[in-house]
């Protein structure tokens, strides 16, 4: 008995000699994170996320797994168990566990409670970044001018973050610069209207969604010009008056339709239904929602959708964001 326990001591001692000086997690990336991209940068070198990063409250929030790769931590240590919505990472000796809706870190040093917690939104997890890269080492800081995230090793330079993410905003606070390109390059044409060429196979998707579901759907409106937008506003001066026409028409300039990114869409009984559902797993949002007016300054146009992109569409579907402002202005860092 004695000697049975003296062996298990003195294997455990013997464990100890081999591991216990451990491998020290050594911070070795410099990673840029920018607050409404679905782009980051590692190393210098920029790459695509299948999602956003966002800010909340102050909090910068990054997808679980481009956080880690960020930190230098590989797939197979990062641990998700969904029963208890927890997620363990992994670095060299470095140990951090964290529970969705909980700020509690569990490190290998004790727990310490942060000031932001884990959240899930739509299927993904998203961890706070400053957190997370602080405990395996890194330097963390936020760059105000380029609304960037700088994560890296605190003997080293700072990564240079790209330019602030720029999201079109175009309302009747926000005019369209007059050198404004549409899509960079050239028009497309779908169903007989112009649109910039990022709309080509969101809008075909779209269509061909619908159809599928037995929703017939038609596009009464697209690119507009200055010259046609001036035309629209002025004839319906005319008609209606200038108070009126405020509303319901954007003087040129503040029109969407100028940035080649919106569309106006008719359809059959459902379509308008069908659309507020499920257009934004094509990348649009219903640009100008019902009780949103003061917001968006504009009347409910259950027909007017925005292209933004699915990485974009899908965050606000599913955290319940109904405004493009409201996502700029509180999860894009603006
Ligand atoms: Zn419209």
């Amino acid at each position: 008995m004695f000697m049975q326990r003296l062996t298990v001591v003195l294997l455990t001692c013997l464990f100890c000699l081999l591991y216990a000086p451990g491998v020290q997690a050594t911070p070795l990336n410099n990673a840029v994170f920018q607050p409404g991209s679905d782009k980051y940068i590692v190393n210098n070198q920029e790459q695509q996320m299948d999602t956003i990063s966002f800010i909340e409250d102050g909090r910068v929030f990054v997808p679980i797994r481009y956080l880690a790769y960020a930190c230098g931590v590989t797939d197979e240590n990062i641990l998700w168990d969904p029963a208890s919505q927890t997620v363990q990472l992994l670095l060299a000796d470095k140990q951090l566990t964290l529970q969705v809706g909980s700020n509690q870190l569990i490190r290998q040093e004790g727990m310490i409670e942060a000031d932001a917690t884990p959240q899930i939104i739509g299927a993904r997890t998203y961890l706070p970044a400053r957190w997370v890269a602080a405990y395996f080492g890194y330097t963390v800081d936020w760059d105000t001018a380029n609304k960037a995230v700088l994560i890296y090793p605190s003997e080293q330079l700072k990564p240079r973050p790209p330019l602030p993410v720029k999201i079109i905003l175009v309302n009747k606070q926000f005019r369209l610069p007059t050198d404004y390109r549409v899509g960079g390059d050239s028009l497309i044409h779908f169903k007989g209207y112009p649109f910039s060429s990022l709309l080509q196979e969101p809008l075909q998707n779209l269509f061909t969604a619908a159809a599928g579901q037995g929703v017939s759907l038609t596009i009464t409106s697209g690119y507009r010009t200055a010259a046609e937008q001036q035309a629209i506003f002025n004839n319906r001066a005319s008609q209606l008056g200038l108070k009126m026409t405020t509303s319901t028409v954007a003087p040129v300039g503040h029109s969407e339709h100028q940035t080649g990114l919106a569309v106006d869409i008719a359809g059959n009984g459902k379509a308008y239904a069908w659309l507020a559902a499920n257009s934004w797993q094509h990348g649009f949002i219903l640009r100008y929602p019902e009780g949103k007016e003061t917001i968006t300054g504009y009347s409910f146009e259950p027909w007017h959708f925005r292209y933004i992109g699915l990485p974009i569409a899908a965050f606000m579907h599913h955290k319940g964001i109904a405004t493009l402002e409201e996502f700029i202005y509180y999860y894009a860092g603006s």
